[in-house]
């Protein structure tokens, strides 16, 4: 049986939408599985620009002046190194569900949370907190 996604308004079949699963078998979704992940990317997007807004702005604010911008590249990062901690003791998930969770508390801790690029946060980690690239600044005879 033909379905007509109403976000796209191609018509596919039934099959190509999905059911809201067990619950409710019989409920099927108004927008094409291929529509849904394209939603779920922008909400997804949404909530992390939301959040990095929040703690700083779209931007690597780490030291080094790395000053990426892609917000996939991005992530927020524990000033103290505590992160992994305090989210293992609050029982916090990871992830965009952290960001979920951070909207929920109005945006706690916006003292010790900034926004930091991948490379930068694994850095910091690796290096006590000091980012590599600005190590190599600060003493750029150590390369
Ligand atoms: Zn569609
Ligand atoms: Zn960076
Ligand atoms: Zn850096």
């Amino acid at each position: 049986m033909l379905k007509t996604c109403s976000r796209c308004n191609e018509p596919k079949d039934e099959s190509e939408f999905g059911t809201r699963g067990k619950k409710r078998p019989n409920e099927v979704f108004p927008y094409c599985k291929e529509c849904r992940a394209i939603v779920s990317c922008m909400r997804r997007r949404e909530i992390k620009h939301e959040t990095f807004m929040q703690y700083g702005g779209c931007k690597c604010s780490c030291i080094c002046g790395c000053n990426e911008t892609e917000e996939d590249f991005l992530g927020l990062d524990h000033i103290n190194d505590d992160g992994g901690k305090q989210r293992k003791e609050l029982k916090i998930p990871g992830g965009i569900n952290y960001y979920r969770w951070l909207k929920k508390h109005n945006w706690p801790d916006k003292d010790k949370l900034i926004v930091a690029c991948h490379n930068c946060n694994l850095g910091r980690a690796m290096n006590s907190g000091l980012c590599p690239r600005a190590f190599h600044k600060i003493h750029p005879q150590s390369k």
